[in-house]
């Protein structure tokens, strides 16, 4: 392992220690969540129709700054996208308005820039966007305390499952890239949190046959969604399953 990355792991636990916000898991699990930044236009028009062939629900974390834009990753979303993905009742998060990172901005103009987010999705579709994935995935001590006490979830982008407890202020959440012949990881992923009874969180960008360094194909998504309906696992939005999560726990009655 190089220095840098060493760094980065070191960093990583760090912000995964501190300002936490635990949200015990007992035993609603396991639940898996995809969930889409950005957003650009295949990731609804592929894959939420893989989702919606599977009877599920996904999150995408929209930066409405993004809209009618073109990037690496395609087409960036259209309000017709945003529009219809509602009606398929997936679920609309928020992701700051111009998808910044709070490494390169001073905190009080990232909060808010994380606050005009929301707001706009708010102003554009009646929907409050109180789940938050943060841009790059880069997050700090101060902006883990301060967006973290604004916003129903805050995801980032350190792996892994949200096991025994999730962390509300950084959740836990896995990039979904590639072709098929990166399948096996995910597999191992999902064995991991049934074994567990833990919430398993996918992210991923554009969906094309060619994706870019930071989607998937086609045919990875519709795999790694069929093993996870395979594997036992209840597939939700963030916002389904911070429900599941919440519901008080059955007691057994006496009779
Ligand atoms: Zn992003």
């Amino acid at each position: 392992m190089n220095l840098r990355s060493q760094l980065g792991r070191v960093r990583a636990e760090m912000l995964s220690s501190v300002h936490s916000r635990p949200l015990p898991l007992r035993s609603q699990g396991p639940v898996v969540s995809f969930c889409f930044d950005d957003f650009p236009r295949t990731a609804y028009t592929t894959g939420g129709a893989i989702l919606k062939s599977f009877g599920v629900r996904g999150t995408y974390y929209a930066a409405l700054g993004l809209m009618n834009t073109t990037n690496n990753l395609g087409d960036q979303l259209r309000q017709e996208d945003i529009d219809s993905l509602l009606a398929d009742g997936h679920e609309l998060g928020s992701h700051t308005f111009n998808h910044i990172s709070c490494r390169t901005v001073s905190l009080r103009l990232f909060e808010k820039d994380v606050l005009r987010g929301r707001q706009a999705i708010r102003a554009l579709t009646g929907c409050d966007a109180g789940n938050f994935a943060y841009p790059r995935g880069h997050v700090s001590i101060r902006s883990k305390k301060r967006i973290g006490a604004l916003m129903s979830s805050c995801r980032g982008i350190y792996g892994g499952i949200n096991g025994l407890s999730a962390d509300l202020n950084l959740l836990r959440a896995n990039s979904l890239y590639g072709d098929v012949d990166q399948r096996a990881r995910f597999e191992s992923l999902l064995s991991e949190n049934v074994a567990r009874s833990g919430w398993l969180i996918f992210y991923t960008h554009d969906i094309r046959e060619r994706p870019s360094a930071f989607g998937c194909t086609p045919a990875l998504f519709d795999q790694t969604v069929a093993l996870a309906a395979e594997s036992g696992c209840r597939i939700a939005s963030i916002k389904e399953a911070l429900a599941i999560f919440s519901e008080p726990i059955r007691q057994p009655s006496h009779s």
